[in-house]
């Protein structure tokens, strides 16, 4: 039978991630080091600005409830990704959760079955997720910038992102997460209100409504880049650091 090993080298996932006590357990492998500590935070990213209904639809949004939550976002048509999408892929995982990812949109595989990263980048990420002691079904949240399918997996448009934007504003609220994680360039410029590179702003701590944030490379990248993945790895222990430290946001 094919180990695990065996199936990430198929995948071309390798190196595979491997949790701390298996790495320092084994004599070949490798750990990378720490990174810096913890930064001054930046300033918290604006809210929303005032939609072109004048903000009542980002206020009606921002009062959902997890219950009325995913219907909210299937019935949305605030943007032109309504008429295309087949599914729209709200988020997944746990309510609570302590962790939330935040990737960029929705693939199409994700389309399909309205859940986020379930293509190869989200066998990384779930990968990635193992290697902490995490599993999206128990003790993370997975969300995306935009809840809907850019046609041919095209770069969000900024209006998109704006109409998106009440959405992912009322999960981080209604999560409190004790970190968020950028997921590549799209997310951290969303959350952030920067255009810098996904480069210049790993390493450190930002804050998001109140909530740490850190910003590391996107999944899909790391398939295409396999060297960064070590780079990758030190932002997840920079991250398991700041949860085992930290308290949830009192918003
Ligand atoms: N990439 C993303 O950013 N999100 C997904 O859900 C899938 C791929």
């Amino acid at each position: 039978m094919a180990t695990r090993e065996d199936m990430m080298v198929e995948l071309g996932l390798t190196p595979t991630w491997r949790r701390r006590a298996e790495v320092a357990a084994s004599p070949a492998a490798t750990e990378c080091a720490a990174p810096a500590v913890r930064e001054p935070v930046s300033p918290a990213a604006p809210r929303s600005a005032p939609g072109q209904d004048g903000g009542t639809r980002s206020e009606r949004i921002a009062s959902l409830s997890w219950d009325g939550f995913a219907a909210d976002v299937d019935a949305c048509t605030a943007c032109g990704l309504c008429r295309t999408r087949h599914k729209s892929v709200p988020g997944v995982g746990a309510a609570d959760a302590e962790w939330l990812f935040v990737g960029e949109a929705p693939g199409a595989e994700e389309d399909a079955r309205g859940e986020p990263f379930v293509g190869q980048a989200g066998r990384l990420l779930d990968n990635m997720l193992a290697a902490l002691g995490l599993a999206r079904e128990r003790n993370v949240y997975i969300a995306n910038v935009l809840k809907c399918r850019p046609p041919n997996n095209r770069t969000p448009e900024p209006a998109e992102t704006e109409a998106c934007r009440p959405y992912l504003e009322r999960q981080v609220d209604l999560i409190r997460p004790k970190l968020i994680v950028a997921l590549g360039k799209s997310a951290a410029s969303l959350l952030l209100g920067t255009d810098a590179t996904v480069a210049s702003l790993r390493g450190r701590v930002h804050d998001y409504r109140g909530s740490p944030l850190i910003v590391t490379y996107h999944p899909a990248y790391l398939l295409r880049n396999l060297p960064d993945k070590a780079k990758a790895w030190e932002d997840m222990v920079l991250a398991r650091r700041i949860v085992a430290t930290s308290d949830r946001s009192i918003t």
